[in-house]
């Protein structure tokens, strides 16, 4: 039990030798004050609704009511009473008796009939462009649905229910205690009142069957993988009138053979030989929508990123788009002809750099273009060599 221990009779509002009918009387009146259907979302309500349904729990059982007059909070542990968690510990604690006292319904405390039908998961895998620029797909889910020979009731049509014996048709069993009379759902019924007299042929009674419904799924631009979407009312169905459950959606999305998704963003490697990234080059480049023409300026570095704003997936909601990146990687040429050999000797040469000696060495920050590793291990034998 929480810690601030006040005491019974004050939250009651009674004496100390208030009769058993008073301290009923009081509660009445302030569960009745308190009932959380009449205060919704109101939090002293709800402090002041368990209290009271602690205060009562206690003062209304002699036994506890004599424990706690001689012992204070102290004298009920021994009882094993500790007080109430929430209004569902109170409710099934208490039963039905909200009804039979107050004229209205607890909550949860007794079992319904109606029963909420579970929800699906549907994984649903998507190609890049789909994703990204959004698509209508038609699925086809396995799930329960009512029984369309017998709409649910699993009765076969044409037959009556019976009504269970126990309850009487009534779904509930009362028992008296006490003063009380505690009311819980019928044992044998389960709450549903009646029984099938003839089950349905097409479901055996059961009132559902499986069944596979095709489903227009809209996929809305710039979903990305594990995007979940929910469907409402696509889950398997409810039970005796209860609503049906809901479908989940789970996006599976392929890669794409140049694209790479960073968020909204798209990644794009353009390969570039040394000479276009040097001297500047114009390149066509695929986008999501078709392909535009981009020009790299000269003297662009490996591993560059053009930005170009706008360019990348659209944004689930609202008409912002992300960029899509243009990362520059540079490509040296590894068999040279002759001749290319012959100019890029010359190019070297140009920068001041014999390349048949030249080493650089970055420890002395010596200036010149480095050599190529294979080269640089060949001289490395030739230093050797007898
Ligand atoms: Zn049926
Ligand atoms: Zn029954």
């Amino acid at each position: 039990m929480a810690g601030n221990r006040k005491d019974y009779y004050q939250i009651l509002g009674v004496s100390r030798n208030a009769s058993a009918e008073e301290i009923k009387k009081q509660y009445r009146q302030l569960a009745l004050k308190y009932h959380p259907d009449r205060n919704p979302g109101d939090k002293s309500a709800e402090e002041k609704f368990k209290e009271a349904a602690e205060a009562y729990e206690v003062l209304h059982d002699p036994e506890k009511r004599r424990l706690y007059d001689t012992y204070g909070h102290e004298g009920l542990s021994s009882t094993g009473f500790s007080g109430f968690r929430d209004f569902s510990d109170i409710f099934r604690s208490f039963g039905d008796i909200f009804e039979d006292l107050f004229g209205f319904g607890g909550m949860g405390g007794r079992a319904t009939a109606a029963q909420a039908g579970s929800d699906l998961r549907y994984d649903l895998t998507l190609d890049f462009l789909e994703a990204t620029l959004g698509t209508e797909v038609t699925i086809e889910v396995p799930r329960v649905i009512d029984c369309r020979t017998c709409g649910g009731s699993g009765a076969k049509p044409g037959t009556q229910k019976v009504p269970c014996t126990q309850c009487g048709g009534r779904g509930v069993v009362t028992r008296t205690h006490g003063i009380f009379q505690i009311t819980t759902t019928c044992p044998r019924c389960q709450g549903m009142r009646e029984f099938i007299a003839e089950p349905c042929p097409s479901c055996r009674g059961e009132g559902q069957i499986r069944d596979k419904k095709k489903l227009k799924v809209k996929i809305p631009p710039g979903v990305d993988q594990g995007t979940h979407l929910v469907m409402a009312g696509e889950g398997n169905a409810g039970r005796f009138g209860g609503p049906p459950g809901d479908l989940y959606v789970i996006l599976n999305v392929r890669g794409h053979e140049k694209f790479r998704r960073e968020g909204q963003d798209l990644r794009l490697e353009a390969p570039l030989s040394f000479t276009q990234a040097a001297l500047g080059t114009r390149l066509t480049i695929p986008t999501l929508t078709g392909s535009r023409e981009l020009v790299i300026p000269p003297g662009t570095q490996p591993g560059e990123v053009i930005r170009l704003r706008g360019e990348g997936v659209p944004y689930p909601r609202g008409s912002r788009r992300g960029d899509l990146l243009v990362e520059v990687r540079v490509t040296i040429p590894r068999n040279l002809s002759p001749r290319q050999e012959e100019l890029l000797r010359e190019l070297a040469r140009e920068e001041g750099n014999d390349t048949q000696t030249s080493r650089q060495d970055l420890n002395t920050g010596q200036a010149g273009q480095s050599e190529g590793f294979l080269k640089k291990i060949w001289n490395a034998i030739k230093s050797f060599a007898p």
